[in-house]
């Protein structure tokens, strides 16, 4: 068949290799280049133990405190709260310990296979070496503040994941740069990370095109349906392309696709920031999540780069740099030998589910129509193994992980989210 994938981030870039892998053409819609949207500059780890949702137990509670922060981890631009006010009492319905453990065991089942959905695609681009399986650090100040997060810990690992306690000496022999703020650890070897997650996207969407993909550069505003099956896509160009059958993998854009196919998702978009910064000053070897600051810390090839905070403010408001300087200012913080006069400052959409789950699997109504989006915080852990299940449904194959949990449809039964 030829499959019309609608966006050229990781999502859509893996969907493609896989489909082509059945033996599919597949042609890219995207105005833009490949990993230039949130598949840019996110934190690049690539962890199977990343199955904790957003929303977690009692979190409601600290929201008060971290809204009046305008440095804190959440922000929420005070025009947009009305707009995202629904969203959010959706979200904090799935924070109860019953709904994140049911989150969690999905997320598992999408997060396992990360490595093994993404090797076949990386060998191929002759790009292995963009994926580090060194381990992930969780850091705290103390292991008293760990307990803090022991619930969750616990629930990783009654879901499989290995995370291996280390006390202060055993945390600087791993990482000596964490000296200083950190006095606790939790190592889960089984993660991994890219050092580049927007040459990553390129290495896979590369070779989808050197393998016979097209990229038509223009945007996908609209379909032109025959009963229940997608004739053609149209675009903001004018233009209009024949397709057998078309995955939507638009990142946070994809709700307004799915809307003119009779699809309502409640997607957000959680804007994050980074800073990257060229000669930080310290040497960290591989992914550490400091737990208490909420920032991701990645050693990459162009330099350190610290990732995290949350903004609602919808998809047309500027950046507010602010929010990625306040990262700078706390690593500094946790990192008293860091550099921080050298640095790249960005911003994100993360396309988000209040369930902090994705969608996978088939438009409702629609023959021949797919969709990938909405992987919120773990696009890059879950966007291969989502571009291996989206080429098991095209081809009429069983899903190899239970995508009932993804299923679109859980927004629209009675009493859903
Ligand atoms: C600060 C930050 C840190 C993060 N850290 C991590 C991490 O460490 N690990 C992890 O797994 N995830 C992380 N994430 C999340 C991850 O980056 C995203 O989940 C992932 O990149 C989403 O990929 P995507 O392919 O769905 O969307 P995108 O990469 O956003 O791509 C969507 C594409 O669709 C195109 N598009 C949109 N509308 C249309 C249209 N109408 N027609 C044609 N094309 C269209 C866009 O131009 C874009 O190219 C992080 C995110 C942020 C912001």
């Amino acid at each position: 068949m030829h499959i019309g994938i609608i966006g050229t981030g990781i999502v859509g870039a893996a969907t493609a290799g896989w489909l082509q892998r059945d033996g599919h053409s597949v042609t890219f819609f995207d105005p833009n280049e490949a990993g230039e949207a949130c598949s840019f500059g996110n934190a690049g780890s690539l962890s199977p133990s990343a199955v904790l949702p957003v929303g977690m137990p009692g979190m409601w509670k600290k929201v008060p405190k971290w809204l009046l922060d305008p440095d804190g981890p959440l922000v929420i631009r005070a025009h947009y709260l009305p707009t995202v006010l629904p969203w959010l009492m959706q979200f904090l319905r799935h924070s109860n310990e019953r709904e994140v453990t049911r989150i969690a065991t999905a997320l598992r089942g999408l997060l396992s296979p990360v490595f093994d959905s993404y090797m076949p695609l990386l060998q191929r681009a002759g790009a292995s070496d963009l994926v580090r399986r060194d381990g992930c650090l969780y850091v705290y100040s103390s292991r008293e503040s760990a307990d803090r997060w022991s619930w969750g810990a616990n629930l990783r690992r009654s879901l499989g994941v290995e995370m291996q306690e280390l006390e202060a000496e055993a945390l600087f022999d791993l990482e000596p740069d964490l000296r200083g703020s950190f006095g606790f650890g939790q190592f889960a070897p089984e993660n991994g990370a890219t050092p580049d997650p927007s040459a990553l996207v390129k290495a896979i969407y590369g070779q989808a095109i050197a393998d016979g993909a097209g990229h038509i550069r223009a945007r996908v505003t609209g379909f032109d349906r025959k009963a229940d099956r997608i004739a053609a896509l149209t675009l903001d160009d004018g233009s209009r392309h024949e397709v057998d059958g078309v995955v939507i993998a638009a990142g946070a854009w994809s709700g307004q696709l799915t809307r003119m196919l009779g699809t309502r998702v409640p997607l957000e978009s959680q804007r994050g920031y980074h800073v990257t910064i060229q000669d930080p000053g310290i040497d960290l070897k591989r992914n550490v999540m400091a737990v208490e600051q909420n920032i991701m810390v990645n050693p990459m090839q162009m330099g350190l780069r610290l990732a995290g905070t949350v903004e609602f403010a919808g998809l047309k408001a500027a950046p507010d740099f602010r929010r990625a300087e306040a990262l700078l200012s706390r690593g500094t913080e946790i990192f008293p030998g860091l550099r921080p006069d050298k640095h790249t400052k960005w911003m994100g959409h993360r396309p988000c589910l209040p369930d902090s789950m994705p969608v996978i699997g088939r438009v409702p109504r629609t023959q021949n129509a797919w969709m990938g989006f909405g992987h919120g915080h773990v696009g890059m852990c879950g966007g291969a193994t989502t571009g291996r299940e989206l080429a098991n449904l095209v081809s009429g194959r069983a899903p190899e992980i239970d995508l009932e949990p993804f299923r679109v449809e859980r927004f629209s039964r009675p009493g859903a989210a």
